[in-house]
């Protein structure tokens, strides 16, 4: 597998966030989206036997949450699922953090699934949901939408409503972008949407999602990497 970075920090978005989770980071992605903040990861990264990555994650024991993320993990699913099994088998608790471009009704139940549904304002990356995967998804994945205007934002509210996602996964997430140069000041000020006006847009239409905010941008500054 190739290995962009693998780390301790703690979960930055999802249910999940505020724990200490294991994140291992795969090089390469097959979308581009234009509030990327991952684009270190397109190219590179360093090949990793199974057993290379497993060590790498014992070594950060006592954590037990592990998260794959990229890039897009699922580009190097023939890898990757095996090595999910394995860990599983070990009682990790699994996340992956995929767009849902790539199938996923091979990806382990038990691990938790946030899959991103690319709205307009990604650019190039919109419409690249497979429609297909919300049959793989369970109460245990959450569905993200990064919002980073009205368009997105009412895009996102008709998926949710059009799909019933409420009643396929146990949460659905909003998240409103970042700027794509933000400062290095830890605040909302760099996002590209105010909190606070998508708050008062859920309000609004009594939607069935939850606000996430990118924990770790506000713990760090927003550019930094390996966090
Ligand atoms: S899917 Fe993720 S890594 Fe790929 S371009 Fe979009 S935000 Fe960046």
């Amino acid at each position: 597998m190739h290995l962009i970075e693998l780390y301790k920090s703690v979960q930055g978005e999802s249910s999940f966030a505020g724990l200490p989770c294991i994140f291992v980071r795969l090089a390469g992605c097959n979308l581009r989206c234009a509030w990327c903040d991952s684009e270190y990861t397109f190219g590179g990264g360093k090949p990793f036997t199974q057993d290379g990555i497993v060590a790498q994650i014992e070594a950060l024991a006592p954590c037990r949450l592990v998260e794959f993320t990229g890039g897009e993990p699922m580009l190097q699913a023939r890898e990757l699922l095996p090595l999910m099994d394995r860990l599983l088998a070990e009682s990790y608790t699994l996340m992956i953090e995929t767009s849902g471009e790539r199938p996923l009704a091979d990806v382990p139940k038990a691990v938790h699934k946030i899959v991103d549904v690319k709205c307009p304002g990604s650019g190039s990356a919109a419409n690249s949901f497979r429609t297909e995967n919300l049959d793989a998804l369970t109460k245990r994945d959450e569905v993200k939408f990064v919002v980073s205007d009205r368009a997105d934002y009412e895009f996102a509210r008709d998926f949710i409503r059009e799909h019933a996602l409420e009643q396929k996964a146990g949460q659905i997430l909003l998240s409103p972008a970042f700027q794509r140069v933000p400062s290095p000041l830890r605040t909302a000020d760099n996002m590209a949407l105010d909190p606070r006006k998508l708050v008062e847009w859920m309000l609004e239409d009594g939607l069935p999602a939850r606000l996430s905010l990118q924990i770790h941008k506000f713990i760090w500054e927003p550019q930094k990497k390996g966090v």
